[in-house]
């Protein structure tokens, strides 16, 4: 979601007539994009700000954007003076004006409201990806998850209209786009505003349905907000990907309460039931939590056994990091960062196990990929399949052909606990 909000900012800046550079010593306006989410991301902006300015800043402008520049506000003009601009991304509608104020000379501009009630919608994003392209369809969230920073640095949820995002898809597509990620804090909590009045499984379908576009992902969606009609949607359209990630957080009904997920681990698993009995095969991904305020070792073997039962193909995990504004600041039962440590290794190695096995039931199998890139070193091409998954291969003969953007059709050969390898089948 960052670097799609750095995509609509550069488009942003170069339609005010900006070009981009290749290094920040070459630049005279250098913009922070920051995250918050975990851990002392404010510390390493000043640290970075600082380092850089020593460095080579001089003469040149700097702003901090994202939710770093939200969560911290005017501070950041204490703490680092040169800043000239702070701006959260609830606010970047106004980026042109904010630019104009500092072309004019000023050297203290904020964008720090979060009423408002727009998405940041703009004909001006810059793709660098001619085959993969991002569209925000919902900002913000009107979740409050105990440990969660982001409704205070994004905001409330707005969608946008299903027709703008149609416009957008259709623009993509036409422009040669083949694959659409539809992005948002909780993407599967968005509504149409306007009268149509879709939900996120009609979007989905919507797009999947555009001529030109060969695979629709999305991403993040909120198990609460899970709903069948998304599953119906993705059996039924073929070009929707067949990957799904879906953040449980933790495997206990106790500390999912805590976290005010607004679920329970039997309403999590009713939704996998759904995934697992689909038509279609789908690959299931999380995101996990460990060391949550008054997770004990008890709700820690849950998670465990949640990993076993689902078996998903790939997961985030993360110690549990405190943030200001949130409420699971003053829970009791704090776990020490060393058990946080040992639990998180305990996940990772589970987990790599899992994922082991379960590439390995892989070989010998074709599938398609989407081919993004080439390792020289290895003499491979890097593919993508529809699940989510890096195929690496080698091609007979590509006859000198660039590869990227194509789809071809590749056997798997070899597998990693993250990676599985192959030679294409498709005559290039
Ligand atoms: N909206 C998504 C998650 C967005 S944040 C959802 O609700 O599922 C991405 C991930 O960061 C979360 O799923 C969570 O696992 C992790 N995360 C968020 N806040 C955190 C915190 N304070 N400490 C540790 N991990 C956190
Ligand atoms: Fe954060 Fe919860 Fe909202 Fe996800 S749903 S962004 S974890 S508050």
């Amino acid at each position: 979601m960052n670097v799609h909000d750095s995509e609509k900012v550069v488009g942003t800046l170069m339609a005010r007539g900006y070009t981009q550079v290749e290094t920040p010593e070459d630049a005279q306006l250098v913009l922070y994009n920051t995250c918050s989410i975990r851990d002392k991301a404010e510390q390493k902006v000043f640290n970075r700000l600082r380092q850089f300015q020593r460095r080579a800043g001089k003469g040149k402008i700097f702003g901090v954007l994202g939710c770093v520049a939200q969560q911290e506000g005017e501070e950041i003009f204490r703490r680092a003076p040169h800043v000239s601009l702070v701006a959260g991304s609830a606010s970047y509608t106004k980026l042109g004006e904010m630019l104009a104020e500092i072309e004019s000379g000023n050297r203290r501009v904020t964008g720090l409201s979060l009423s408002t009630d727009e998405t940041f919608d703009t004909p001006f994003t810059h793709r660098d990806n001619p085959h993969r392209a991002s569209i925000t369809i919902i900002e913000g969230c009107d979740k409050q998850c105990a440990y969660c920073v982001v409704p205070f640095t994004r905001g409330p949820e707005r969608s946008r209209t299903s027709a703008s995002v149609m416009d957008e898809a259709r623009g993509l597509a036409e422009r040669g786009s083949t694959e659409i990620q539809l992005l948002g804090q909780n993407v599967n909590s968005y509504r149409d505003p306007s009268p149509a009045g879709w939900d996120f499984a009609a979007l989905l379908a919507r797009v999947a349905e555009v001529p030109g576009i060969r695979r629709v992902r999305y991403t993040t969606s909120h198990p609460r907000d899970f709903t069948r009609s998304i599953v119906d949607a993705m059996d039924s359209n073929p070009a929707i990907c067949d990957h799904v990630h879906l953040p449980v957080q933790s495997g206990s009904t106790k500390v999912l309460a805590g976290m005010d997920r607004l679920y329970t681990r039997d309403d999590y698993m009713r939704r996998i039931e759904w995934l697992k009995t689909a038509r279609r095969n789908y690959s299931i991904t999380t995101d996990i939590i460990v060391g949550f305020p008054g997770e004990t070792e008890e709700d820690f073997e849950q998670t465990l056994g949640l990993l076993d039962e689902v078996q998903y193909d790939s997961l985030f995990s993360f110690k549990y990091s405190p943030r200001p504004n949130t409420a699971a600041l003053a829970m009791g039962g704090r776990v020490a960062d060393e058990e946080k440590q040992r639990r998180l290794v305990i996940v990772q190695e589970k987990q790599r196990a899992i994922q082991i096995r379960r590439n390995a039931m892989l070989i010998g199998g074709i599938r398609e990929v989407l081919v993004e890139g080439r390792n020289p070193a290895l003499g491979q091409w890097i593919g993508r399949t529809s699940d989510n998954r890096t195929l690496n291969f080698t091609v007979a003969d590509s006859n000198g052909h660039d590869l990227v953007g194509q789809y071809l059709q590749v056997r798997v050969t070899r597998s990693g606990p993250n990676s599985l390898v192959g030679e294409s089948v498709s005559v290039v």
